[in-house]
């Protein structure tokens, strides 16, 4: 008799163990509201609806920034940049017409702001006049984190090594395909980037990754970081953290406008 208990038991746990059991579905990785999920069967659509948290809301109005944007550059002054050269001293590239071109030879400008993850959107022009090729056509770049280059160049009709092209994660990965417009015609950039992260012993845990939209055609999608973007040598990865936004002085007179970046 006692065994027959005993065997009862163990056929319970058994089929407990073997029915298939329903929990909450996940938000943000915590079990959505238990109680009032639990209300539903499977099978009905209303279980694997999640009401809350509700995203909120950013207005993006046509030719605008999103709400929620940093704005880094609207036209009238460099206030969100410096010197990258003497860190502190005013950027001093030309603003004129809406549009901040390069100063040559006053080199490279990042933002005051650091940044990890964010989206950013950034407008260029290469100039109209065509005076060099290859390498020397219309060149600066975006830098994230200071470390990490998308190309800036006047690819119109311009041969170049593809992985140091216009919209290459340069020496990296070439652009999917050339969607550059001609000299001195503007166009935009829409970049998101995750940055690398390391533990606190210096060692990679995770590679950054860099999507680019270039005048709205997708050229990098989720391209994974092999480290910084060197001129010269591999790629290093170094432990950082966050960084600036630096715009390359190039010695070619290249122009931006509405640069604005988002948080991730
Ligand atoms: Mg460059």
């Amino acid at each position: 008799m006692r065994h027959l208990f005993f065997y009862s038991i163990i056929i319970c746990l058994f089929y407990w163990s073997c029915t298939p059991k329903v929990t909450a579905p996940l938000v943000n990785n915590v079990p959505a509201d238990e109680g009032k999920w639990a209300t539903f069967k499977i099978s009905e659509p209303e279980a694997t609806e999640v009401w809350e948290p509700v995203p909120r809301k950013v207005t993006a109005n046509e030719n605008a920034f999103p709400s929620d944007a940093i704005v880094l550059f609207d036209g009238s002054s460099l206030d969100a940049w410096t010197s990258t050269k003497e860190v502190g001293k005013a950027a001093s590239w030309t603003i004129a017409n809406g549009a901040m071109t390069v100063k040559p030879g006053t080199g490279d400008i990042q933002t005051k702001q650091s940044f990890g993850d964010i989206q950013l959107h950034i407008e260029w022009r290469s100039p109209e006049v065509v005076e060099s090729e290859g390498q020397g056509r219309g060149n600066s770049g975006v830098f994230f984190q200071k470390k990490y280059e998308v190309q800036i160049l006047d690819n119109y009709e311009n041969k170049t090594y593809p992985n140091g092209q216009a919209g290459a994660i340069y020496k990296q990965y070439p652009p999917r395909v050339n969607a550059c417009r001609a000299p001195g015609v503007w166009q935009e950039y829409d970049i998101v980037f995750t940055a690398p992260t390391f533990n606190k012993d210096g060692m990679r845990t995770a590679p950054g990754h860099i999507t680019v939209f270039h005048n709205g055609v997708l050229i990098q999608n989720h391209s994974e970081l092999q480290g910084t973007t060197e001129y010269i040598g591999l790629p290093k990865n170094i432990a950082h953290g966050s960084g600036p936004i630096m715009l390359q002085d190039h010695s070619n007179l290249v122009s931006y406008r509405n640069i604005w970046v988002r948080e991730i």
